[in-house]
């Protein structure tokens, strides 16, 4: 089978963990740190907070933006839940924006509307999480102006687009948002077996963050209530998680990064590829919009099912028997059993649920071979001239 996504390790990558497991530090040594820096100085940003996941960076960035019980967290239909489910952590109610048919990403005339909805109602979301599908960013500019003007803040999930850029900035910048998150689990761009960074340019978010993590607990003086009561002494002052990453993980990171630039060039190449392969049959390649460079996680066709004799299942399950790892990103969050308990239904986000109904996601990683992308090529084609 060849999968959707793959990480690539290199001998440079086991060394670099193996030095760890040799060091006198498994943990809360000098690597995680020097990880934080490469992802800050990557995005030029001035914190970095690193994490054992990013679904744990995107709960501790919700909280460190004071989300809380009576507040509303709004994000795209169209993603990974853990997006939204970071609101439900900190006892927020969660609603969604419908995506853009061209981007697939949060509409931002569909965020105007509602937001206008929501001041007339008295339920302003505190925060949006913004997620950059697929690692093309969102309308960031568009986002932020909203947010200026309705008073909340702005999460971006990053967890495709490391690597990506905006307005010719890298995603990451932090100059149309409070808090960016990313995530290095084995399939996203970079790894570090799981994984998650937060970054921001404000001093007192990367605080609290980094006291969140680790049980909010601190060591530094100034930080505590009193003088310490001798050397041992140490606070808990808030509460926290035990959401610390590894040294071993941000070794890993660290020799990772350091091929980055060349990983996301290589899936603009491997995409451009099924670009043109594709040009004559009936499916929407992804559209990129021009002010971004997308870190390109997936590659998502969409079957133009009304020139395809067979269902959207059908080419899946075709696909999948040709021995190519096909995926789907994502089931709209909304339909999930949890959230139609909430009260979400069917139809509630019409242009998410077409997306749903049409979409698949091809091979894309770094490694894919010419002959395996000819062979993915070759299996589609066929799957949808049938
Ligand atoms: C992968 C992913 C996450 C969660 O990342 P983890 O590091 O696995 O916790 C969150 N949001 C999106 C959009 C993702 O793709």
């Amino acid at each position: 089978m060849i999968p959707y996504g793959r990480q690539e390790i290199t001998q440079a990558d086991v060394d670099a963990v193996v030095d760890v497991l040799r060091s006198n530090f498994l943990t809360q040594g000098p690597v995680v740190p020097a990880f934080e820096q490469a992802i800050a100085h990557y995005c030029g940003a001035n914190h970095a907070v690193a994490v054992n996941s990013a679904t744990s960076a995107l709960h501790i960035a919700c909280l460190a933006l004071g989300l809380g019980s009576g507040d509303w967290l709004w994000t795209t239909p169209v993603t990974f839940v853990a997006s939204a489910n970071c609101g439900l952590y900190c006892g927020a109610q969660v609603d969604f924006i419908d995506i853009d048919p061209r981007t697939y990403n949060l509409s931002v005339p569909r965020l105007a509307e509602k937001l206008s909805l929501a001041e007339q109602q008295g339920k302003l979301p505190k925060v949006v999480v913004a997620v950059h599908l697929c690692g093309q960013p969102c309308d960031m500019v568009g986002i932020h102006d909203l947010s200026q003007r309705y008073g909340f803040k702005v999460i971006e999930d990053a967890s495709h687009a490391i690597g990506g850029r905006y307005r010719n900035e890298p995603i990451g910048c932090g100059r149309y948002s409070d808090i960016t998150i990313f995530s290095f689990h084995p399939v996203k761009i970079v790894t570090t077996a799981e994984g998650g960074v937060a970054v921001t340019n404000d001093a007192k978010l990367a605080h609290k963050m980094d006291l969140l993590r680790s049980h909010g607990i601190t060591r530094a003086p100034e930080h505590m209530t009193h003088e310490p009561d001798g050397p041992w002494y140490y606070q808990q002052i808030d509460l926290g998680f035990n959401y610390r990453m590894t040294e071993l993980q941000a070794a890993l990171g660290v020799s990772q990064m350091t091929r980055l630039d060349a990983y996301v060039a290589k899936r603009h190449q491997i995409a451009n590829r099924y670009d043109q392969a594709f040009e004559a049959l009936p499916l929407t390649r992804p559209w990129q919009h021009p002010d971004g460079y997308s870190g390109l996680h997936l590659y998502v066709i969409r079957l133009q099912l009304d020139q395809i004799k067979a269902s959207h299942r059908a080419v899946f399950e075709q696909l999948r028997s040709d021995g190519i790892g096909v995926n789907l990103h994502y089931i709209p969050v909304h339909r999930h059993p949890y959230y139609e308990q909430l009260g979400f239904k069917a139809g509630d986000f019409p242009e998410a649920e077409r997306y749903y109904a049409e979409a698949i996601s091809l091979p894309l990683y770094p490694k894919l071979s010419e002959a395996d992308q000819d062979r993915v090529i070759q299996a589609v084609a066929a799957a949808v001239l049938a």
